[in-house]
């Protein structure tokens, strides 16, 4: 359970994140839900909300340091405290060989995925220290442990999303700050609408997945919900696969 814990979910206006902010809630927390997108932010809050939980939308966009902060400032304002907090929010980015990458691409992937991961949990872990303590799962990919072609900046990001999260449980676990990172497979998202419209590529793409199918944004937020509770308490710098045995090959 999650009783009471204030909990931050970036990204949480679709996908993943949204079912973060839903299992979170359903599991006790208070649900700072957040997004660069102000409609799709207030209508998870609303969800949350319709479903018995408790929320409040708080725009921000994660590749900005001054939103990270501000993010956690609003959290001690409304709960007076931060317990928990998922990085969730991401972009695919251009779909292309290494040598065809836009820089500029390659920058914004880059900062939405990679550099925001590390402007969040700055303001964070300090928000967390100075209340004893906190978790923090940060939502990297299986992309975060191999390669997949043409998605160079998305699969660089990822593996660094994994290392910021060792370097942070390594710093912060003594002091009460869980950090993990979770590796979900390709999951029904819109994210993934572009993929999905081409019969032949989802087709490989399911049968890349042992378990015969793509995953389920819930299926993800299980995860979380659980490295973001008590339960987990013996659990930091690891990461996660939810895949359906994807990295089993
Ligand atoms: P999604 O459905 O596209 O949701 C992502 C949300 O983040 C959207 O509401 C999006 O808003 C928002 N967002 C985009 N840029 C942002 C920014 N700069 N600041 C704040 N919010 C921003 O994607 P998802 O599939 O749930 O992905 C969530 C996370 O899971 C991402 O980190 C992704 O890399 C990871 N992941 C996804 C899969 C998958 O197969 N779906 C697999 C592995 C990992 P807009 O819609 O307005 O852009």
């Amino acid at each position: 359970m999650l009783n009471d814990k204030v909990t931050i979910v970036t990204g949480a206006g679709s996908g993943i994140g949204r079912s973060v902010a839903m299992i979170c809630a359903r599991e006790g927390a208070k649900v700072l839900v957040s997004d660069i997108n102000v409609t799709s932010g207030e209508e998870t809050a609303a969800m949350v909300k319709a479903a018995g939980g408790d929320a409040l939308f708080f725009p921000a966009d994660v590749g900005k340091p001054a939103d990270n902060k501000a993010l956690v400032e609003e959290a001690i304002k409304q709960f007076g405290r931060l317990d928990v907090a998922c990085n969730n929010a991401g972009i695919a980015g251009m779909r292309a060989h290494l040598t065809d990458y836009s820089l500029d691409e390659w920058a914004k992937v880059i900062n939405v995925n990679l550099s925001s991961v590390f402007y969040g949990m700055q303001p964070q872990i300090t928000a967390m220290l100075a209340t004893g303590g906190g978790a923090i799962v940060n939502i990297a990919s299986i992309l975060g442990a191999v390669g997949f072609s043409t998605t160079t900046a998305y699969t660089a990001a990822k593996h660094g999303v994994v290392g910021l999260t060792q370097v942070a449980a390594l710093e912060y676990s003594a002091r009460g700050v869980r950090v993990n990172a979770v590796g979900p497979g390709f999951i029904h998202t819109p994210l993934i609408s572009e993929l999905e419209q081409n019969p032949t590529v989802e087709a490989m793409l399911v049968s890349a997945h042992p378990i015969g199918r793509l995953g389920k944004p819930e299926e993800v937020a299980e995860l979380v919900a659980w490295l973001a509770s008590d339960r987990a308490s013996f659990v930091s710098g690891a990461y996660y696969p939810v895949d359906g045995g994807y990295l089993a090959r």
